[in-house]
């Protein structure tokens, strides 16, 4: 017998941007499914047609493109209204969707008195007393009647595939409401139409969807179906110090890119948070597919550590060849910068853009900083005429030693405070061909160039 395939799905609303805590959910549906040469599908949660907007869905497909994670199919709930009408009707057919009328406010009323009175704030079920008479009343005043899932008394549980066994009490859910008085949809149902038409073999969603999977198991067995397996992730927190943490699941996608943050340095800190095996740094999607395992993810909170992704970032930025940031770097202004630059500064960023910043030591104006004008003076004498390259500091410097007998960091402190200005930074033998000679005596001269 074969396998049944793996399919997952990433089913965000287009009503804001994507959020990092979603963009992880994204990412381990898609590792999941390529680790199991399964199908990933993109499915766009549109059903609130007051919230969701077209923008909204192009930045999403541009922030999951950003990071790779391409479906080769999408659905757009909206498209497929006919099948949750069709689900609607089968349910209310076989008496698992009943008819109710309460306004928000009257339910809110019952939650309250609910709760005053130390129990849960579950909906009492009063419209299902409701005798075919009082309904055809009501109906005559023109209301309109919601539709909600009549949830049977069992004890709701599953197999979780992150949380282990989970048992939800009976009577502690609400039955869910699954239209709208206008008979429109809601999530809770079509979520589980579209799973079960799309075939979804595992459902890898945040803790917080634990009540609605609640009821959701049982409406798929509601509509004929076995339920998929669920994976619920632990929320992502940020480092924070007691009491002090927050979630930081809802930092925009697009702010770590415009922070320069490579998306590889960001997928691989998603995969490996609250992970068994941690986080390591990769240059591939593939690398982190090979070792997606959904047992591996713990149940505790995982912590998001700003300076953890800025380290990531730095140490994969350190790997990029040229060919990789040529664009980018055109991008930020640095057209003319030669691969001799890339090569020489990327293990002095921590993000591609930074190298803004040693272009500018570069090409200048840099205000130069001489400790000793004698020394320095006599440096600029001795500058070795001709093109230069990358041994041209080793032979300066050299002949700097044995003329001044100033040697090691005194010497290399002092020429570089001369030539940038700063007394850190890439290394001066691969920076000096690229300062190039007229603005070296400038610098050396103390002049601003
Ligand atoms: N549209 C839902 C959300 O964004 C999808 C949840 C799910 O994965 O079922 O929360």
């Amino acid at each position: 017998m074969t396998a049944p395939a793996i399919v997952t799905r990433f089913a965000p609303s287009p009503t804001g941007y994507l959020h990092v805590g979603n963009l992880r959910t994204a990412l381990i549906n898609w590792l999941f499914a390529r680790r199991h040469g399964g199908r990933f599908v993109l499915r766009l949660d549109d059903t609130d047609l007051e919230r969701s907007k077209p923008e909204y869905a192009r930045a999403i497909r541009e922030d999951l493109a950003w990071m790779g994670l391409v479906s080769a199919e999408e659905v757009v709930q909206s498209d497929r209204l006919d099948r949750y009408a069709a689900a609607l009707a089968a349910l209310q057919a076989s008496g698992r969707a009943y008819p109710c009328y309460e306004t928000p406010e009257e339910l809110d009323l019952k939650r309250k008195a609910r709760r005053a009175a130390g129990k849960p704030p579950v909906y009492d079920r009063a419209a299902l007393k409701l005798s075919v008479a009082d309904r055809a009343a009501l109906a005559a005043t023109g209301k309109r009647p919601h539709w909600r899932f009549l949830l049977n008394d069992e004890p709701i549980g599953w197999p979780d595939a992150v949380k282990g066994v989970i048992a939800i009490p009976p009577g502690t859910v609400s039955d869910p409401v699954l239209a709208r008085g206008d008979g429109r949809p809601l999530y809770t149902l079509t979520s589980v139409v579209d799973d079960v038409a799309l075939g979804i073999s595992h459902v890898i969603r945040g803790e917080d969807h634990v009540a609605n999977t609640a009821s959701q198991v049982q409406i798929f067995r509601a509509l004929g179906a076995a339920p998929p397996t669920f994976a619920h992730l632990a929320l992502m927190l940020d480092k924070g110090g007691e009491g002090l943490s927050k979630r930081v699941g809802s930092l925009a996608v697009r702010s770590f890119r415009e922070a320069g943050i490579e998306p590889m340095a960001l997928a691989s800190l998603l995969a490996g948070l609250g992970t068994a095996h941690g986080v390591i740094a990769k240059t591939t999607l593939d690398e982190l597919a090979a070792r997606i395992e959904l047992g591996e993810f713990g149940r505790a909170a995982a912590r998001f550590d700003d300076a953890e992704l800025r380290a990531l970032n730095a140490k994969l930025v350190r790997g990029l060849p040229f060919s990789n940031v040529r664009d980018r770097l055109a991008k930020l202004g640095l057209g003319d910068a030669p691969e001799a630059f890339w090569i020489a500064v990327r293990a002095n960023v921590a993000a591609v853009n930074e190298a803004r910043d040693w272009w500018r030591v570069v090409t200048g104006p840099v205000a130069p900083v001489i400790e000793d004008a004698d020394f320095v003076g006599q440096a600029a004498e001795l500058l070795p005429p001709g093109a230069w390259d990358d041994t041209t500091w080793t032979s300066w410097t050299r002949a700097i030693k044995g003329v001044t007998k100033v040697e090691g960091a005194p010497l290399f402190k002092r020429l570089r405070l001369a030539l940038t200005g700063l007394d850190h930074g890439p290394e001066m033998r691969a920076l000096l061909p690229l300062i190039g000679p007229e603005r070296v005596k400038a610098r050396l001269a103390g002049r601003a160039a």
